[in-house]
């Protein structure tokens, strides 16, 4: 569970050998140097791509890093945004 938003959490171990906190539900995603999403497979590998809502012409599935989706996360980067101003 997050600490922060308390949603569910899944940990993956990347090839790097740190926890990564994902959400918890997969996702498919397209892998693109150029994409701007990041995608945690279940190896622990991390792509760059597009997250996609239709399983066809997919490079595979893994998780969002929870860091990307959190509300809180969210919450206090928008502070931080406003305070630089
Ligand atoms: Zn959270």
């Amino acid at each position: 569970m997050c600490g922060k938003c308390k949603k569910r959490i899944r940990w993956i171990k990347t090839a790097a050998g740190k926890n990564m906190p994902c959400d918890e539900d997969f996702v498919y995603y397209k892998e693109d140097a150029a994409g701007k999403d990041k995608i945690v497979t279940p190896d622990g590998k991390v792509a760059t791509g597009t997250i996609v809502h239709s399983p066809e012409f997919v490079t595979g599935f893994g998780y969002i890093p929870h860091f990307a989706t959190c509300e809180y996360e969210k919450m206090f980067r928008k502070k931080r945004r406003k305070a630089k101003k």
